[in-house]
């Protein structure tokens, strides 16, 4: 970086700092600025959590969502998604925090209970290279990622590799979804030292990426996983 664009740089964030003295954040559902959050807490109380059990197994893995995709959560999904609202991220790991700790009291239903925590990895369902250069960011990665730092738990990214692209799947029936992303995933195994693994994922509709995911991991021989999906579809 030359002088004169370490200057501009540097007067960009100023202005953006300062900007932000000024300026609150909106509520990007009804456009307040009372709470300064890009959810404020009106709209979160109409918010509803699923109960926080099983909610349906794949390849014998805990399936579990936060939330049905409807209403606000749908809208918050696509500002993360399609609308450069990376905040939504953060409201949503609070969330998910909070739904996580309450799998965690349900004791007899999860197998997470015996799972030692300081052995615990976080990792996102990884998406297309494409999405991520025209967002700017990987949305799931984004969540993941504020959900590791509030719980406290390891990021472990790195773990599930896309090693190819696929459609986007909201466009496909139910078959061509599980051809488009058959053998899309990889795991890197030699950075796998005996975790549990918490797969997250924005939403879960035919299930046919968590699927391959989880088809990904027990190739490998490794089983210890459950997975929480911000949403489902219904
Ligand atoms: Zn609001």
């Amino acid at each position: 970086m030359n002088l004169i664009s370490f200057y501009k740089s540097s007067l960009n964030s100023l202005f953006r700092g300062l900007l932000s003295l000024i300026y609150k954040e909106n509520c990007c559902i009804c456009g307040c600025s009372k709470d300064d959050s890009i959810l404020c807490k009106t709209c979160a109380k109409d918010v509803q959590m699923l109960s926080a059990f099983v909610h349906s197994k794949i390849s014998g893995v805990e399936i579990y969502s936060v939330f049905i995709y409807k209403n606000i959560v749908r809208t918050l999904i696509h500002k993360l998604k399609f609308d450069h609202k990376k905040a939504v991220a953060r409201v949503f790991a609070l969330f998910l925090f909070d739904f996580f700790n309450k799998i965690l009291e349900n004791t007899e239903q999860s197998k997470i209970n015996k799972i030692n925590l300081q052995n615990t990895v976080i990792v996102p369902i990884p998406t297309n290279k494409k999405n991520i250069q025209k967002r700017g960011y990987n949305n799931v990665y984004e969540i993941a990622s504020e959900f590791a730092k509030i719980a406290n738990l390891k990021l472990c990214p790195d773990l599930l590799t896309k090693i190819r692209d696929t459609k986007p799947q909201f466009k496909l029936n139910k078959e061509a979804r599980k051809s488009n992303v058959e053998g899309c995933f990889q795991v890197n195994k030699k950075i796998y030292n005996n975790e549990t693994i918490i797969l997250i994922d924005d939403i879960i509709t035919t299930g046919s990426t968590i699927y391959e995911a989880i088809g990904a991991f027990q190739k490998e021989d490794i089983n210890n996983i459950i997975c929480i999906t911000i949403s489902k579809a219904v």
